[in-house]
């Protein structure tokens, strides 16, 4: 079967449009007719060489359609169902799904470090009549798929833990941003972090991922919530979804304008950008015993180096990893909570593009404009 898919060939580069082959799902996956994909500051990092990925690659891991048809073995979904892509794909028999933590599935890093199903291969083909592949006498090639997903292309198969069924009156062009960045920022804030009423918060980094933490926050009942973003539309989004206050961090004195909102320093701050001048703002700005939760990923070979007093302020430093979520569970939570009106996810959407538009999409997204581009498929 032939689809159209956006495909990563080189670093810092255009992804080219390019018709590949997709085989039928195997034992235990599934074919998804795309219906939209978000684009994720993740699928930014690969194309930078930040998060690395064998290539050829299809990107895109926020997707959202169809079943179309299952493999033998499945049972979890059926054609016709509406699907959110999950990145994890919860085996259910790795010690981490058996301790009940899906995000941190052993066969998901299998998946997100080589971007193939389960086996070890992939679905998608790339032929020589269309592209010629240096040093091999073979005509096929075969191409990756990010997170063992690929979801800028018009089909997809995944493997069947990653189809999430959900409700089929929920918009999948908006409840696509469930599959990453919902999850990742929203959980993080529900689950990794034990927030309770009246503590206050700091989100630093406003995109898609950190106004869902932001969210989050607002519905365990956080108070104050501080955003902190350099660029002012994205602060005033924030405060239309729940943050109490602002702050410039290039402008204002991020430690001073915290300690004059909350006297002591944050409960809990987050970190939604992935770089280490941020981790390190977000440790900065703990009050004693705060817990700063580091939700962006930055480049996987860094260091940090802590400030050893701060361990006895009993300050906590930890990672969250896909919102420390239970997907089966809390997708259809945040679809349902999203449908009632309590997450906003409709604001989270800066444009809507066609699969040829995904570059510039791109380079918006460096320059740091807009929350979020949703593609979308006929
Ligand atoms: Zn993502
Ligand atoms: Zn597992």
């Amino acid at each position: 079967m032939k689809i159209k898919a956006a495909v990563m060939r080189e670093l810092d580069g255009l992804l080219s449009i390019e018709e590949l082959d997709i085989a039928p799902p195997k034992e235990n996956e599934v074919l998804i007719k795309t219906t939209a994909s978000g684009i994720c500051h993740s699928d930014y990092s690969v194309l930078h060489g930040v998060l690395r990925s064998p290539l050829p690659v299809v990107l895109g891991h926020e997707g959202a359609g169809i079943v179309e048809a299952v493999g033998p073995g499945v049972t979890n979904v059926k054609p016709g169902d509406h699907v959110l892509v999950s990145l994890s794909p919860s085996c259910g028999k790795c010690a981490m799904c058996l301790e009940e933590r899906e995000y941190l599935c052993m066969e998901m890093s299998k998946a997100s470090n080589r971007g193939t199903m389960m086996d070890g291969t992939t679905r998608l083909t790339a032929h020589s009549a269309t592209r010629h592949t240096a040093g091999t006498s073979s005509d096929e090639e075969e191409v990756r798929q990010l997170c063992g997903i690929a979801s800028f292309a018009e089909k997809m198969v995944v493997p069947a833990g990653c189809a999430i069924k959900i409700r089929d009156d929920a918009p999948l062009e908006t409840c696509c941003l469930i599959g990453c960045g919902v999850t990742t920022g929203t959980g993080a804030a529900i689950n990794t972090a034990d927030i309770h009423p009246g503590n206050s918060v700091a989100v630093i980094g406003c995109g898609g991922v950190g106004l869902s933490i932001l969210q989050g926050a607002r519905i365990k009942g956080a108070h104050p919530i501080i955003a902190v973003d350099p660029v002012a539309e994205k602060r005033a989004l924030a405060l239309s979804l729940g943050a109490t206050h602002a702050i410039d961090p290039f402008n204002e004195n991020l430690k001073e304008r915290i300690k004059e909102i909350t006297g002591k320093g944050v409960h809990f701050s987050f970190e939604a950008l992935g770089s280490m001048k941020t981790i390190n703002d977000a440790y900065s700005i703990l009050r004693p015993t705060g817990e700063a939760i580091i939700v962006g990923v930055p480049n996987l070979k860094e260091k940090y180096e802590l400030p050893v007093y701060n361990l006895f302020a009993e300050k906590e430093l930890r990672g969250s990893v896909y919102g420390s979520s239970r997907p089966k569970r809390d997708l259809p939570m945040f679809v349902d909570w999203y449908m009632d009106g309590k997450l906003k996810l409709d604001e989270l959407i800066t444009k809507r593009i066609r699969l040829e538009d995904v570059n510039q999409a791109l380079e918006e997204m460096g320059r740091g404009e807009g929350a979020r581009s949703v593609i979308m498929f006929d």
